[in-house]
């Protein structure tokens, strides 16, 4: 059935650029071949589906009951990627619009945008990005300021609410330099150049309203420098709805925390972070002075083995390994000193170290150690940390390793 297209059915077979508002329409099979695992390519006599190109996702819809999961070109031909065949004579085929509008309102926008960023900055669009949660142009631009974003989103929105026609021009080749383009097209046949009456003229076979009102609103979220280009994250239409509608409402949620109205939230959580940096410092200073009360009252309670002093500190309120090694290191700088710490009660973990003057392997001992009383752990020959047996009394634990070290005082 594959003929050799004659000029002009290029434009006969693409439903969309007859009508981008096309929605449903009955066509018939040329074609059908298996693809991939489980799934066939279908061409279709005329087709409204648009074919993944030019940076605009594919449509989604129904031809008859088959869910449309891919459709893509193929030189001049459209395949549409289903699950099985159809066996009507007739094809009933449903776009799915929400999705396709939401297409044409984002791609529009972004002729918008990038015409705005070549007249306010010289900055050409080299790279666009369009999926269904995601809408960036990258530009060859070292930086822009807020000022320039504001200049940008202005007179773009301006341009939306005049709601000037988007008129789309079939044109030959030598017809080309009549246009003010923003950049040349990659074709030299089936040439179609998309204008945004008297703002830009590119050319682009995506789809697009006949209005720039439709395109409702353009929004930039944020821009950052990415691998030598500038990029520019943007929404339009409905998503710039969407985006504004949850960040709304996060606002009032966090005005409403705070007790304040949304305009004054920034200042609220400025106060809240410096509030926060007090607190922090105050609390460090405290935590500091009662390690400082801790290491002298354990201290004082140190037995004394051999010249060593002893020190051991079982913990039951809740406290961290770091808490334990803060502590620790606090008590180190005694001298001849052998600190044992565990916190037995919340994560059951322990802490052994010794001064540096000490000639004791605590790893060494505690390997040895770990096969008798079990546990999890290690470290340095100085200091040694881990986690407790299950079934053993921290201060049980300590007075073991205590025992090993005394069993093993040659090495
Ligand atoms: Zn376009």
């Amino acid at each position: 059935m594959t003929s050799k297209k004659r000029k002009g059915d290029f434009m006969e077979d693409r439903l969309y650029y007859q009508d981008p508002y096309l929605q449903e329409f009955s066509t018939s099979l040329i074609e059908a071949k298996p693809w991939g695992k489980n799934c066939f390519a279908l061409k279709l006599k005329e087709t409204a589906f648009y074919p993944t190109s030019g940076g605009q996702p594919h449509d989604k819809g129904y031809i008859g009951d088959l869910e449309v999961l891919d459709v893509f070109e193929e030189g001049d031909d459209i395949w549409h990627l289903t699950r099985a065949v159809p066996t009507e004579a007739e094809l009933n085929c449903k776009i799915d619009w929400p999705r396709r509008f939401d297409f044409m309102q984002q791609h529009a926008g972004q002729h918008l945008l990038s015409e705005a960023f070549w007249t306010f900055c010289q900055a050409t669009t080299i790279g666009f990005h369009l999926t269904e949660d995601n809408l960036t142009i990258d530009l060859d631009m070292e930086s822009i300021d807020n000022e320039t974003i504001v200049k940008v989103e202005d007179t773009v929105n301006q341009i939306i609410w005049d709601n000037r026609p988007i008129i789309k021009h079939w044109v030959a080749p030598e017809d080309l330099e009549k246009m003010p383009l923003r950049k040349q097209p990659q074709v030299d046949k089936n040439i179609r150049i998309v204008e945004m009456k008297d703002y830009d003229w590119v050319p682009c076979g995506g789809t697009h309203p006949n209005f720039t009102g439709e395109i409702g609103m353009v929004k930039i979220r944020r821009w950052e420098r990415s691998k030598g280009v500038t990029r520019v994250e943007f929404f339009c239409g409905q998503r710039a709805l969407q985006d504004y509608r949850w960040k709304n409402e996060m606002v009032l949620d966090l005005a409403n925390d705070f007790s304040v109205k949304d305009k004054e939230l920034a200042d609220s959580v400025q106060r809240l972070q410096e509030k926060l940096k007090e607190t922090e410092r105050r609390f460090v200073e405290s935590d500091s002075r009662l390690t400082e009360f801790e290491s002298e009252k354990i201290l004082k309670e140190a037995e004394i083995w051999n010249g060593i002093k002893i020190v051991k500190g079982s913990f039951d309120e809740k406290r961290d390994l770091s808490g334990l090694r803060k502590l620790a290191i606090n008590l180190l700088k005694t001298e001849n000193i052998l600190v044992l710490l565990v916190n037995a009660e919340t994560d059951e973990k322990f802490l052994f170290a010794r001064s540096a003057d000490l000639d004791l392997k605590l790893n060494k001992i505690y390997q040895k150690f770990k096969t008798e009383l079990g546990g999890k752990g290690g470290g340095s020959e100085v200091m040694i940390q881990g986690s407790l047996p299950e079934n053993i009394k921290g201060q049980d634990y300590i007075e073991a390793f205590i025992e090993a070290i005394k069993n093993h005082v040659d090495l």
